[in-house]
């Protein structure tokens, strides 16, 4: 008799519950059916193909296109005591060789192949010669053109069905939009498969826009403010930006470590290790930083600019708190943002059905920095899926966002636009509405015009910030041949007309403190919790340190946080507790009391 899924996700894997739709997915496959498995990141993916490779019969075979953290993948499979390996390009020969023989014999639960190793000829004459117990094709939102982790390879993925039908296979994602589904189920071949879609909300992740003043001040008082400890990550669109920030945040005391294409490919390896496998490191990176981290404790990811999309955006975020304790996303936006991304746009050779495609998604990004309702309401109503209620846990509803009534603003700005002739940019603007005699005022003889000084019940900044709610509403565009001189649209004609009225949001000033504390694992009150903290995470690291893995491999900071609420006293005790399998149990499990102990003894307590 094969043990029962329940049987190995307690003994093996310490948690004595499945997540959302985990059960029925490993039934599914262990029944021989196709899946496609749509969940957000931090979701529990891993769980539904590992589960039915550990009672099928035969290896599963696990196609990866994140070479750099298979190790790692691996490492954390062996120390629950599976029989896992990977095989890609980073490995010798020698290694390689031994790993097919493993495979032959039988030797082997789970294997993890890069595309292109998997698609040659070799491999799939071996995979011939082997039982087989499933194929998972994780991160399968590859296949799509549109997104940016677009992977060619992926498209001959289809090879595995066209040699092996009798083969289950599950494609796993977490990108969730309504096209990228389709291509997945189009170009994977999967018709016949049963679709498995979560709810995409993570309810333990707090979203934040401020309005952009100085993005590099602004992101120094969050992190002091809220993160002064933790790990993270910074995006920044420009390698030149990455070096910046990442050296501003080292002078002021933070680790920070840059990372972006154009670094050589040890270094960013030595970069991603650091961030891996140390405690509080920050990373400042483009968008080529982050597919496949799997970094449970990620405490933050804060965007400097505006992302491309709000599937970019969703996936970055996604980053921060896999493992379920509180996590922020948080960004500064501004009208240089916009003003950057439509140049972008403009310089752009795709064909024009892209760029059609790619306009509509930077219009919904826009629409989500500039909400004055949920938030999450928003960004999971991009992806489809209706939020009943607001959420309580991002900026908007923890702090409703005040509106005011800018309709005779607006006029007054549409109309100053258009006499001094559709060619100027918001600072001379806002000096004409202000009516300042700047020389640029006098050359030009916008002195003369009947818009000069008429703005003045507003502030620079307030007019400002009408201007960036002007462009992101669609009212006014950035003229690009002109430097970023602003023009009028169609669109602003009903309110020049007095038919509409528009609501700006008023703009706040950063706040000082969170409207909520957050429970984070590092904000233990007391100084006796905290110091237990602090001594399991020192054992977790030196035994991290002798392995050469990620602490988390050993234990997740949810597994540590357990160890300091309960205070388990034996070995029983301590395997009821969630992360902490047999094989765990077994190695840890006596180093981990000792240092429970040896604290009880130093602080007297017997809780
Ligand atoms: P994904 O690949 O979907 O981003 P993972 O498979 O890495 O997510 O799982 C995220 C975290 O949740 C991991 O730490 C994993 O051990 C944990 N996890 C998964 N399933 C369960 C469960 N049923 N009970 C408790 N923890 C779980
Ligand atoms: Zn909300």
């Amino acid at each position: 008799m094969p043990p029962s899924p329940d049987q190995i996700l307690s003994s093996v894997f310490g948690y004595d519950s499945f997540r959302g739709h985990q059960e029925a997915i490993i039934q599914h496959l262990l029944n021989g059916g196709d899946a496609l498995v749509l969940m957000p990141t931090g979701g529990g993916k891993s769980l539904c193909y590992q589960i039915p490779a550990l009672i099928r019969p035969g290896v599963a075979v696990v196609v990866s296109p994140l070479i750099a953290l298979m190790r790692d993948q691996v490492e954390a499979l062996r120390q629950l005591g599976v029989r896992a390996a990977y095989l890609n390009s980073t490995l010798e020969w020698e290694a390689a060789r031994r790993i097919e023989n493993q495979l032959l014999r039988e030797e082997l639960d789970l294997i993890y192949v890069a595309p292109e190793r998997l698609l040659t000829e070799g491999f799939l004459s071996l995979l011939a010669r082997t039982r087989l117990a499933l194929f998972a094709i994780d991160e399968a939102h590859c296949v799509s053109q549109w997104g940016h982790d677009f992977r060619p390879e992926y498209r001959q993925l289809t090879v595995l069905h066209e040699r092996f039908p009798e083969v289950p296979r599950c494609a796993l994602t977490a990108t969730a939009d309504e096209p990228t589904r389709r291509e997945i189920v189009e170009r994977l071949g999967l018709e016949q498969a049963k679709a498995f879609t979560s709810s995409f909300d993570r309810p333990n992740i707090r979203y934040q826009v401020v309005p952009k003043q100085n993005g590099r001040r602004q992101l120094l008082g969050f992190l002091k403010r809220e993160h002064p400890t933790d790990a993270g990550i910074v995006y920044c669109l420009s390698r030149k930006r990455v070096e910046e920030i990442a050296r501003f945040l080292s002078e002021q005391g933070f680790t920070a470590l840059p990372y972006h294409a154009g670094l050589p490919a040890d270094r960013r390896q030595e970069h991603q290790a650091r961030f891996l496998q140390e405690d509080g490191v920050i990373m400042v990176a483009t968008v080529a930083f982050g597919m496949g981290i799997d970094k449970p404790d990620v405490r933050f990811v804060a965007h400097l600019e505006l992302p491309k999309s709000l599937e970019g955006y969703y996936q970055e975020t996604g980053r921060a708190g896999r493992d379920g304790l509180p996590a922020d996303a948080w960004m500064t936006y501004g009208l240089a943002d916009v003003i950057t991304l439509r140049q972008l746009l403009a310089a752009s050779q795709a064909e024009e059905r892209h760029r059609h495609v790619e306009r509509i998604k930077l219009e919904a990004m826009l629409g989500y920095c500039e909400s004055t309702s949920c938030r999450r309401q928003v960004l999971l109503g991009y992806f489809g899926e209706r939020l009943p209620q607001p959420c309580g846990n991002c900026d908007v509803c923890l702090e409703p966002m005040p509106t005011w009534d800018g309709t005779e603003a607006a006029r007054k700005a549409l109309s100053c636009v258009y006499r001094t002739g559709q060619r100027f940019g918001v600072q001379h603007l806002t000096d004409v509405l202000l009516g300042r005699m700047t020389d640029r005022i006098q050359s030009f003889g916008h002195h003369k015009l009947s818009t000069f000084g008429i703005g003045t019940e507003l502030d620079e900044g307030q007019w400002r910030s009408a201007f960036r709610q002007l462009v992101a509403a669609g009212l006014l565009t950035v003229d690009l041949e002109r430097r970023g001189g602003l023009r009028l649209t169609s669109e602003c004609r009903p309110l020049l007309r007095g038919e509409t009225t528009i609501h700006f949001r008023r703009d706040s000033a950063p706040k000082k403190t969170r409207a909520q504390p957050s429970s984070l694992p590092s904000g233990f009150e007391d100084p006796d919790t905290q110091t237990l903290w602090e001594s399991l995470r020192a054992q977790r690291l030196k035994l991290a340190r002798e392995q050469g893995v990620p602490p988390y491999v050993i234990f997740h900071d949810a597994t540590l946080r357990e160890l300091v609420v309960n205070r388990p006293r034996s070995l029983a005790e301590l395997g009821c507790l969630p992360g902490i399998g047999e094989r765990k149990l077994e190695a840890y499990g006596r180093i981990f009391l000792e240092v429970l102990r040896a604290h009880k003894e130093r602080w007297g307590r017997s809780s």
